[in-house]
């Protein structure tokens, strides 16, 4: 049985079409083997691609994480941009290569997949748009981080897992640093599951009460750190939290196994979909 957990994208995909929640969680499980069964490969390799956005993204909060929770002799930077562009050429070559058809974990565009966008078009837009994206962050952010000392930075793991009763939700924050008796999360996401989430962290890991967690939302779009989840209703957004949870679990059998046949397709959403590749031909 494959174990089941909750995060925004799991509850993203179920809200927009069902058989593709079911390929993304469970048609391609065990596909990272080379000898899987084609489809099952197939559907792998389509799990793991990824929106120039979300790309983007993951590059900008690893470059801010790895800043903050650097070695002790490593300086601090100031400027992001030199080590993430490097990071971003030689994985873009990679992605040119072909390499994620081997190691579906390596990086791939989805827009370069399915060939939306020419290759060298694309890689010039994005490194654009990183160079403008770190200048934004070295306003507001990069400052503000310098000179928290060691002993107030809160490393953790990414996906980091969060325990609400028995389920185990993922979110993926991008620091967090302790204020005397309060935690404070900076995330890219500022919806209520995700300040939710922080919360119950706080609180099953560090003891801290929801009344002593700040959650600062980075836009990288502007740069602006904002202030959010005052008026977070805690209850509610368990509620449905819980509720979405338990209605992706209903599509399971009595087993505890998906079968596609349960999951309908909607159509709706095939244009953008990163399985329709697969859908096309089925
Ligand atoms: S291609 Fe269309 S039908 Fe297939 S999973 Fe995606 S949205 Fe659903």
């Amino acid at each position: 049985m494959i174990p089941f957990s909750w995060s925004k994208r799991r509850q993203a995909l179920w809200d927009g079409c069902r058989f593709g929640y079911y390929l993304y969680y469970y048609g391609g499980y065990g596909g990272f083997d080379p000898d899987a069964p084609r489809d099952v490969r197939r559907i792998h390799e389509l799990k793991y691609l990824m929106s120039a956005h979300e790309y983007g993204l993951r590059l900008l909060a690893e470059a801010v994480r790895d800043n903050f929770y650097r070695p002790d002799d490593a300086p601090f930077r100031r400027n992001l941009f030199p080590a993430l562009q490097k990071r971003f050429r030689r994985e873009f070559g990679r992605m040119l290569a072909g390499a994620w058809q081997v190691d579906h974990k390596i990086p791939m565009l989805l827009e370069l997949r399915y060939g939306e966008c020419p290759a060298r078009e694309m890689r010039d837009q994005l490194e654009d748009e990183l160079r403008r994206a770190c200048a934004r962050l070295e306003c507001e952010l990069v400052p503000a981080l310098e000179n928290v000392g060691r002993e107030r930075r809160r490393p953790f793991s990414v996906p980091l897992p969060v325990q609400i009763n028995d389920l185990t939700c993922y979110i993926a924050p991008w620091v967090m640093l302790s204020d005397g008796g309060t935690l404070c999360i900076i995330d890219a996401a500022g919806d209520d599951t995700t300040l939710l989430l922080h919360r119950y962290y706080a609180l099953n890991e560090w003891r801290i009460p929801p009344d002593r967690v700040r959650s600062l939302q980075i836009l990288p779009a502007s740069g602006e750190l904002r202030e959010v989840g005052d008026e977070l209703n805690i209850g509610m957004t368990v509620q449905r939290l819980l509720h979405g949870a338990q209605q992706m679990r209903n599509a399971l059998r009595s087993d505890g196994t998906a079968h596609p046949e349960d999951f309908p397709r909607n159509r709706e959403h095939c244009a953008t979909c990163r399985f329709r590749d697969y859908c096309g031909t089925k």
